[in-house]
């Protein structure tokens, strides 16, 4: 086999609150796993969406913060070693004899005995323009992302949105750039109050533009995009020139690549069985909001309860002859062991 596959016993896909979790099931039962997930940072909805908000539905804890949650999971699970690959989308999972290939959009290949998806409601993606026929210029001067903020020295820039990932870039680029405009669509900022306040002082200084409005045109020229056309609240129409265009909308989830492994799907979810939490495809294991069967609630402790099942049910794959009996982490001296605690 090809020495650049990685073989390994199991793949998660998604690195949620429950997909962490899984890592720690599977650590219990001395299966070591590699994580992939579309983001660059792990945690899931937790960390993209509301780590500053406080969860009171965690079993035995009355209250900590989603992103605590999810830098407590990472102490947890420690001691297992997951391998992480992040910022990369699962793009093909493919059954080959009683194993799967798994493949990434950053080109990691994977040979894995099983797969567990945790995919939540699908990776995140930037929310997109939608002005017709702008996707060609994306990455070239549509950017959703930055990169390398050097690839925007001394260039007309315009940043569009109005939440933290929009002000920090409009701070960071601003003194580099040729000039700069910002558009958000409403009068109100999502992101901090003190990057607000420092970019509002930078238009005020004359350093830069803000313009609140909606870009409705763009034009072009044998460069790329050279410029937009903004609709004001007002109804006027302003023409902004513009080299490069950087977008920060946020993220929307999508299920994405998921739909397209043969899986038995119930709209956006996967169909498993509630006994081993296994997809229609023997091998793969569906857990936490990604999963449907009767009665399901999307919540962090159903995932974690599926990820445990999830977890024996793999070990009684991988070792056949087996019995993967229940064992106290209070109590049982291998799971000291695989936990790396003294006895
Ligand atoms: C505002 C808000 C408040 C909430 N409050 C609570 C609460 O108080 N209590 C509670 O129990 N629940 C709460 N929830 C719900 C809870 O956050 C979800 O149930 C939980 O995040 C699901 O975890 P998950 O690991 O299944 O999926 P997610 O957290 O959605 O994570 C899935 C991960 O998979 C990745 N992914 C998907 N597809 C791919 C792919 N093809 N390749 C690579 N990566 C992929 C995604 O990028 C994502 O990081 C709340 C949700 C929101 C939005």
């Amino acid at each position: 086999m090809n020495s650049s596959i990685i073989e390994t016993d199991a793949v998660i896909v998604g690195a949620g609150p429950c997909g962490l979790f899984q890592v720690f099931e599977l650590g219990l039962q001395g299966i070591k796993a590699h994580v992939v997930d579309s983001m660059r940072v792990v945690g899931g909805q937790c960390a993209e969406l509301y780590p500053d908000k406080p969860i009171y539905d965690i079993p035995g804890i009355p209250v900590l913060m989603a992103q605590e949650l999810v830098d407590n999971l990472m102490e947890q699970i420690a001691p297992f070693e997951a391998e992480f690959h992040l910022g990369q989308e699962v793009t093909v999972v493919k059954p080959v004899d009683d194993e799967f290939d798994v493949e990434t959009s950053a080109g990691t290949r994977f040979r894995t005995k099983t797969v567990f998806l945790a995919g939540g409601v699908g990776s995140f993606q930037p929310r997109r323009m939608r002005l017709e026929g702008i996707e060609a210029y994306e990455d070239k001067s549509l950017f959703y992302k930055v990169r390398d903020p050097k690839a925007f020295e001394g260039k007309s820039i315009a940043i569009l949105g109005g939440g933290d990932s929009a002000l920090d870039w409009v701070l960071e680029l601003e003194p580099i750039v040729s000039s700069l405009t910002l558009v958000h669509r409403r009068v109100d900022y999502r992101g901090a109050p003190a990057s607000v306040g420092k970019m509002k002082a930078l238009v005020e200084a004359g350093k830069m533009r803000e313009l609140i409005g909606k870009v409705t045109d763009y034009r072009t020229n044998d460069e790329g995009i050279s410029g937009i056309t903004v609709t004001t609240l007002d109804g006027d129409e302003e023409d902004v020139d513009c080299e490069a265009l950087l977008v920060f909308w946020g993220l929307a989830p999508k299920l994405g690549p998921i739909a397209e492994w043969g899986l038995d799907l119930n709209r956006k979810t996967v169909n498993v069985d509630t006994e081993k939490f296994e997809t229609n495809i023997p091998g793969i294991y569906a857990i936490g909001d990604i999963n449907y069967y009767p009665g399901k609630k999307k919540l962090i402790l159903s995932g974690f309860h599926e990820a445990a099942l999830a977890a024996f049910a793999a070990k009684e794959r991988l070792e056949p002859d087996k019995k993967a009996h229940l064992q106290y982490t209070t109590t049982s001296p291998l799971m000291h062991k695989r936990l790396g605690v003294e006895d």
